[in-house]
């Protein structure tokens, strides 16, 4: 009987082994996954914009986006699609970032509407974020102002496809090019800018450490990140305790 710990297990995205080096066994378990995973999708639908009116429709019993086997879900910690459903001003950007850092690995991000692919009809604005994949890699666009419910389930659709064949892993870009991200973001919020997520051990983590994680934007937020503060320190607990005794 075979060791099953022999058989090399080739995630979505990376390459086969080539050559007849294939194992059968491997390649129906690969398959198999990718089925699954494409078909249990939880989605925190983050409703940024005019667009989010669409999402009702395409998830109620018209267009039932539950039938691909899609769900609401209200945690990142659970959560497999971000979804944001149309403009995005600087102070909400800072929010959907912290939200995807919180998600697991594989993430999908879907932008919806325009807006989300150039600005929009807010393109002028000093208050918005013009291209989402500035700031995150997106793995579909769903254009329109606003998009129907039909592009809606359409978009979703091929995600699901790109996913079981294994072609959505932008995700990864993330881990890989960490300095490009990050330098959008602090041109965007200011040098000072951090998240509680240490992504730079995550890239390790996943193996995804490149010569593009690193650069003079990660060696800027060394230099003003600070330590995770205590709970009861962000909550100024600590001051009153104090003051009271
Ligand atoms: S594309 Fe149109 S509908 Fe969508 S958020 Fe922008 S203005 Fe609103």
């Amino acid at each position: 009987m075979t060791d099953l710990r022999t058989i090399p297990v080739v995630a979505a995205g990376e390459e086969r082994p080539s050559g007849g080096q294939g194992n059968l066994l491997a390649r129906v378990f690969d398959e198999l996954t990718a089925f699954c995973r494409s078909r249990s999708l939880f989605m925190l639908h983050y409703c940024t914009g005019c667009g989010a009116v669409e999402l009702p429709p395409a998830m109620t019993s018209r267009f039932d986006m539950e039938r691909l086997g899609i769900q609401p879900m209200v945690t990142p910690r659970q959560a497999d699609i971000l979804l944001v459903t149309g403009y995005v001003s600087t102070k909400t950007l800072k929010r959907i970032i912290l939200t995807y850092e919180q998600m697991n690995s594989p993430k999908y991000v879907i932008g919806i509407c325009s807006c989300t692919v150039n600005g929009g009809m807010y393109w002028q604005s000093y208050a918005t974020a013009k291209k989402l994949n500035d700031y995150l890699p997106v793995d579909m666009y769903i254009a329109g102002c606003m998009p129907r419910p039909e592009a809606v389930i359409s978009g979703l659709r091929e995600l699901i496809a790109n996913i079981r064949a294994g072609r959505s892993d932008y995700w990864r870009d993330y881990y890989r090019r960490y300095d490009h991200y990050l330098g959008n973001q602090q041109r965007l919020f200011g040098e000072n800018w951090q998240t509680p997520t240490d992504v730079i051990a995550e890239a390790r983590h996943y193996g995804l450490f490149g010569p593009e994680t690193l650069g003079e934007h990660t060696a800027l937020l060394e230099q003003h990140q600070t330590p995770l503060q205590p709970f009861e320190m962000r909550l100024g607990l600590k001051q009153d305790k104090g003051s009271s005794s």
